[in-house]
């Protein structure tokens, strides 16, 4: 297996391929396969990859058939070390330049219509998008950034743990969308990648209690380190009882961070009346909720995706800083070889919370 390499008197990487996960048909492994390089173009840069999350939608996306083109590299949670600069790739601070480590966000902007000059980047009507089809994700030796949705990692967050930048930026959206207001209790539902995301964020940006809702232990445990205030077994205590002991009121503001259908249906159903609820859990399948219910209550509902240019800066000042702990989170590391085995095995519950693959370590 040839080492792939940057040749620099080439300009490109030449004659070589990299080893990527690919997605072939649902129902079966990915696949580790020999593909081509990604060459930067101009304003591009190209990542070594040294951390790339396993997220839910990649395994949500794979079971649904033809959502993704055969041959497709998924991943979109990656960070690495630079090691091919296109023409005009600038950064904030300057060129990039070989070796610089940081995170991309998952897609490529155009950089001019009005989203992307007002930072909603992943809203640019010709984005390209990272690890669903158009361009190779994290999955993989070596995949391509955009120079301006490239950040620069702090030099307390190695090249791996980079890839955590991804997962908390979408918290980060969702409590900002959702216009938590200074003191505010919240509750979230799912403690998962992007509940814990919430939860810490919530409690940052201002949340005074933060309730979070999981069926298992170690995710409400983990909870509790990432900003939760109290926790709730629902298997146990009936939701809307125990948050309402907790704070005081039933809650106003919700959280689904689940992914599956009818938990909107049951935050409708404990809510308080004039109540918001933000969808962040990205439910692939038909949900259903009651109008009945949202207009006797006048709630509110809000859905998201994603994160702004201003969320992801954000989420890397706040690494920095050491305001969040990324590690806790990440449960495992695996090499890319391990990944189709790893892959299938998230498909079932487990007590994994963010799986890191490390291509390229
Ligand atoms: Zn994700
Ligand atoms: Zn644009």
């Amino acid at each position: 297996m040839p080492e792939a390499a940057y040749v620099a008197s080439l300009g490109r990487f030449e004659g070589v391929v990299m080893r990527a996960a690919c997605f072939t048909e649902s129902g079966k492994p990915l696949e580790i396969q020999d593909v081509p390089d990604p060459d930067p173009g101009p304003g591009e840069i190209v990542l070594a990859v040294k951390g790339c999350g396993i997220c839910g939608s990649d395994l949500h996306v794979t079971e649904l058939g033809a959502a993704i083109p055969h041959g497709t590299v998924m991943g979109h949670e990656f960070a690495g070390e630079i090691v091919a600069v296109g023409t005009d790739a600038t950064g904030p601070d300057g060129p990039w330049r070989e070796g610089d480590r940081v995170c991309t966000m998952p897609g490529i902007s155009c950089g001019t219509c009005q989203r992307c000059v007002n930072g909603d980047v992943m809203g640019c009507a010709n984005l390209r998008m990272t690890g669903f089809g158009d361009i190779g994700g994290g999955y993989a030796e070596y995949a391509l950034g955009g120079d301006r949705m490239t950040f620069r990692l702090p030099d307390n967050l190695s090249s791996s743990d980079g890839a955590m930048v991804e997962p908390l930026a979408v918290g980060l959206h969702a409590v900002d969308r959702s216009g938590l207001r200074n003191g505010e209790d919240v509750l979230i539902v799912g403690a998962g990648p992007v509940g814990l995301a919430c939860s810490v964020w919530a409690k940052i940006l201002g949340a005074r209690e933060v309730v979070v809702s999981d069926f298992s232990a170690h995710r409400r445990e983990m909870a509790l380190a990432y900003g939760a205030t109290a926790a709730i077994d629902p298997a146990n205590d009936e939701l809307g009882s125990e948050y309402q002991r907790i704070t005081g009121r039933p809650p106003m503001l919700a959280f689904e961070c689940v992914g599956r259908p009818d938990v909107v249906h049951a935050l409708s159903l404990i809510a308080d009346r004039g109540a918001r609820i933000l969808s962040a859990g990205m439910c692939m399948a038909r949900d259903h909720f009651m109008p009945l219910v949202f207009g006797t209550k006048e709630l509110s509902m809000q859905f998201v995706s994603y994160y702004t240019h201003q969320n992801y800066q954000l989420t890397v000042d706040m690494l920095a800083a050491e305001r969040i702990d990324p590690l806790p989170m990440i449960t495992d590391r695996i090499t890319l070889d391990a990944l189709p085995v790893a892959f299938e095995a998230l498909r079932k519950p487990s007590t994994e919370c963010k799986v890191v693959v490390q291509p390229l370590v």
